[in-house]
């Protein structure tokens, strides 16, 4: 009897027999079918305890869910404009209006207006797949100086929480990444530079001493 092949599938990670189509996510798992995801792979996502593993979508992919229903006003979303943190649909940035309300004001709002007639914040699309909207750039459509594609500032600051950073470069030292001798040779070499700076705050301190003297010699002389 032949070994069964046990795979991971590529687009929701569940581990199965092999197969060509994931019996979770049901993506085709061939070369077209892998492309097909890989294509549609972006930086929003839909909250969804059915499928908590799958990938983020693209902004297109998202508006193709609203368009048929399955994303609606009290989905629950994240994506570039809410820094990656959930929000209810009909307060996202980018996908409220398609929703039928204003992210800013609440208004309800026809889904081809670009613009609230009552607050006039602007509706924008956010359609860069690598953009993930935790740093403070400008939105790839939006036109208006100064903005980040949070729209306003009072959106940055509707969260209590920390702001997302950027994790901190380790601090290292500069040679570090150059440095090709082994850990011993590393060490004397440090050792070697800890005695050369030891040489030269000694040099410091006679000089001071030199002087300090000779101003003692020049005052008793007077
Ligand atoms: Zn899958
Ligand atoms: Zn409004």
């Amino acid at each position: 009897m032949a070994k069964q092949r046990i795979l991971v599938c590529p687009v929701c990670g569940e581990t199965q027999e092999e197969t060509s189509i994931c019996r979770l996510c049901e993506n085709a798992l061939d070369a077209d079918g892998l492309l097909c995801a890989e294509g549609s792979i972006g930086p929003w996502w839909v909250r969804d305890k059915k499928h908590p593993f799958a990938p983020g979508m693209t902004y297109d992919h998202l508006v193709a869910l609203v368009n048929t229903g399955e994303v609606e006003r009290h989905t629950i979303l994240r994506g570039p404009t809410t820094r990656q943190l959930w929000k209810v649909a009909r307060r996202v940035p980018g996908i409220a209006h398609l929703v039928g309300r204003c992210h800013n004001c609440g208004e309800h709002i026809e889904n081809k207006a670009r613009q609230c007639p009552a607050c006039q914040a602007p509706f924008l699309t956010y359609k860069d797949r690598n953009n993930f909207g935790v740093d403070i750039s400008l939105p790839p459509e939006g036109s208006i100086d100064g903005m980040s594609s949070f729209l306003s500032d009072t959106v940055i600051l509707d969260t209590l929480s920390t702001p997302l950073t950027l994790p901190k470069a380790p601090a290292s030292n500069p040679d570090r990444e150059d440095s090709v001798g082994s850990p011993q040779f590393n060490a004397l070499q440090r050792r070697v530079q800890q005695g050369s700076r030891t040489i030269r705050i000694l040099a410091v301190c006679l000089t001071i001493c030199v002087i300090a003297l000779i101003f003692a010699i020049v005052m008793l002389l007077k």
